[in-house]
């Protein structure tokens, strides 16, 4: 066979959320890449509930679009039922979600892989890695091979396995291997994995039943239609790439559901012992609910379409590994469910994960030089993680192939870079879900402002194509251009515009102020201010400027304290820490600090002083080492 066909620059393994982002994004950086995956019809599989975005995940979405990901626009040609999550609470905690229809998603997702230039698709179970020494005391990635022994070459290798690595679907006292329902597992590749210097560990995660939605009694359920107008996920999108909108409902267990779980617990595999790896706390099965909260009488449900065509719904909140006869009973119980016909048992499934305090910030293994790991295997949850990740790994590894520097955010300029920076210094004991509450500058890492923040990095790292580039460029001048034109108008007690404001909008009027001043004022918006002749501009100014306006005006004090704060971190952020130091060179440092540091080997003094239980006094000793010269 020819050797273009085995040769590439970068390949990716698995075609999930993670690695559909990681091929597009090293491809659009201008690598050679090949998709290996098992199955072509699964690539942009949702493994369980069909939804994206939420708060904190719907951040991450807005993020991987502004550096020219796939996920929102997906997002934006599949979701039939649309929220603003805290509409009115602050910007920095207002997010995204969007109920998918599975197929529809699937579907635009493979679009976009089967369409992007530079980029290939092989099926195929990948069944080990071929890892070299580089000739410089580092192991290097070569290639993959797959099951029935093709060899594939790359100097990089994007590895994205999901819930696959030794995969493990538990149903009750029934277990078997699986990489997800339906799906094989990746039980070779986990085996030479677990050869490698890689520390591997197990985790787990649930799925609820799915049910026959013809077999539901909506009457005694509550409705919850989306919002209105429906919100946009890309910064390239609009209202008119969405599907018709669909409700969603609300009910709940009963006591009677909470007995038949009291009743099974010694039946079900989490707590007879049978599964081992430990699940996501923040998305708990029933079991977990009725024995944590034993106090509450009843749980919500969220009854969700699986889609337009299809009569499957999701019933989220009911995640369950119970054995099947309970699972008919339980969620029969449920109000509305007593005719309920279950279409697919709920199920748990145990997998291989890798401690990812074994990465770089550029999501390349510290082991194996051009191998990176990015999505589910990092113990990370949820396609949001797992994309934003791949995303990530893809154009790094593209760049690593060029031999350029490595790209990563920092925390104060996406969540991209407050999860990757968890995850390498503290590591994780459960699978990890992104929060707002993990970012420590959340006002400026807001949904609204992702474009503004990282797609003119984007463009550098030749992520953003011309469209994108133009569509973000106008808007950055429209936002500058209101900006300016607000702050050039005057109201006082004795002008015109002063005195229609103190009539119309209601205010009270002091001494001078700029049209951008009285913006300030919480009673006012954009919409009211300018509505005032005075202050009306020549043309309409799209909703999403007069919002950034709007924002970046009524915080500025606060998101002006912010920066300064992050300057002065940024200080120790820049300080690289020498791959292979020696800690015990540091005089001073205590044997405790020293083995914290060694275990984690943090690539900057910003990362050391990160890291559970660093001292200020360690990270100043740190500090005043790496500043001598020599
Ligand atoms: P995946 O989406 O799992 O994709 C992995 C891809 O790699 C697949 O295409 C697979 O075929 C391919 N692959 C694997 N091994 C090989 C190989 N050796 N060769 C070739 N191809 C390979 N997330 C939540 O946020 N909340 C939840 O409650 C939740 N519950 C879940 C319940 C279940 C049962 C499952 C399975 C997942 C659940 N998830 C949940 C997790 C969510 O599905 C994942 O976070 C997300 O899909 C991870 O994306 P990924 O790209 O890392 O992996």
């Amino acid at each position: 066979m020819s050797r273009e066909f085995h040769r590439y620059d970068v390949i990716v393994i698995g075609g999930g959320h993670a690695g559909t982002e990681a091929a597009l994004a090293s491809a659009r950086a201008g690598a050679r890449t090949l998709l290996l995956t098992h199955s072509i019809e699964t690539v942009g599989a949702m493994s369980c509930n069909p939804a994206i975005g939420g708060i904190g995940k719907g951040h991450l979405v807005r993020e991987i679009d502004a550096l020219g990901g796939v996920m929102a626009r997906a997002a934006d040609a599949a979701g039939i039922q649309w929220r603003r999550l805290n509409a009115s609470k602050g910007p920095a905690v207002r997010a995204t979600r969007a109920q998918a229809d599975r197929a529809l998603y699937r579907a635009f997702i493979r679009r976009a892989v089967e369409h992007q230039p530079n980029l290939t698709v092989f099926q195929s179970a990948v069944d080990d890695l071929v890892i070299e020494p580089d000739g410089r005391g580092r192991d290097a990635v070569r290639g993959a091979i797959t099951n029935t022994g093709l060899r594939f070459e790359a100097p990089a290798v994007v590895l994205t396995a999901g819930t696959f690595l030794a995969g493990k679907v538990h149903i009750g006292e029934t277990q078997y291997a699986a990489g997800r329902m339906g799906d094989p597992p990746a039980t070779t590749l986990a085996l030479r994995l677990r050869e490698r210097p890689f520390v591997v560990d197990r985790l787990k995660t649930g799925t609820p039943p799915r049910i026959d939605g013809r077999t539901l009694d909506y009457s005694v359920m509550q409705p919850q239609p989306g919002d209105d107008p429906r919100p946009v996920f890309s910064f390239m999108g609009s209202r008119d790439d969405h599907p018709p909108q669909v409700p969603c409902w609300i009910t709940h267990t009963t006591e009677r559901t909470h007995e038949v779980i009291r009743g099974a617990l010694h039946r079900s595999p989490m707590y007879s012992g049978q599964i081992e790896g430990i699940g996501p706390r923040y998305c708990p099965s029933i079991e977990d609910k009725v024995v944590r909260f034993a106090e509450k009488a009843s749980h919500q449900i969220f009854v969700e379409p699986e889609g337009l065509d299809v009569v499957e719904i999701y019933p989220n909140g009911i995640s369950t590994s119970l054995p099947f006869d309970v699972q008919l009973e339980l969620v029969r119980s449920i109000t509305g469910f007593g005719n309920a016909h279950i279409t697919r048992a709920g199920y748990a499934i145990e997998y291989d994960f890798f401690d990812p305090r074994g990465l770089k910030t550029s999501l390349e293994t510290k082991a194996v030089s051009g191998l990176f790991f990015a999505g589910q295997i990092n113990g990370t949850t949820g396609y949001e993680e797992a994309a934003a990740q791949g995303l990530l790994a893809g154009v790094n590894a593209a760049r690593h192939v060029r031999g350029r520097e490595p790209w990563s955010p920092r925390r104060d300029q996406a969540y991209l870079g407050v999860l990757v920076d968890d995850l390498i210094t503290h590591g994780t004991s459960e699978p990890y879900r992104m929060f707002t509450s993990r970012a420590e500058y959340r006002l400026q890492l807001r949904e609204d402002n992702a474009d503004l923040r990282l797609t003119p990095v984007g463009r550098e790292l030749g992520l953003v194509d011309d469209a994108r580039w133009a569509r973000f460029e106008a808007r950055r001048e429209a936002i500058a251009r209101e900006t300016s034109r607000l702050s050039g108008l005057w109201a006082s007690p004795a002008n015109a515009a002063g005195r229609e404001a103190v009539a119309v909008l209601g205010i009270e009027l002091s001494r001078e102020n700029s049209a951008l001043d009285l913006l300030r004022r919480p009673e006012l918006d954009h919409a009211r201010l300018v509505s005032l002749p005075a202050f009306a501009p020549d043309s309409p100014v799209d909703a999403d400027v007069a919002e950034q306006v709007e924002i970046e005006t009524r915080y500025a004090g606060y998101l002006q304290r912010q920066r300064d704060e992050i300057a002065r971190a940024q200080r120790n952020e820049d300080t690289a820490i020498p791959a292979g130091f020696d800690y015990a060179q540091v005089r001073g440092l205590s044997a405790e600090a020293a083995q914290k540091l060694e275990r984690v080997r943090p690539q900057t003094v910003g990362q050391a002083q990160r890291i559970p239980g660093m001292t200020p006094a360690a990270v100043s000793l740190l500090l005043v080492h790496l500043s001598r010269p020599g």
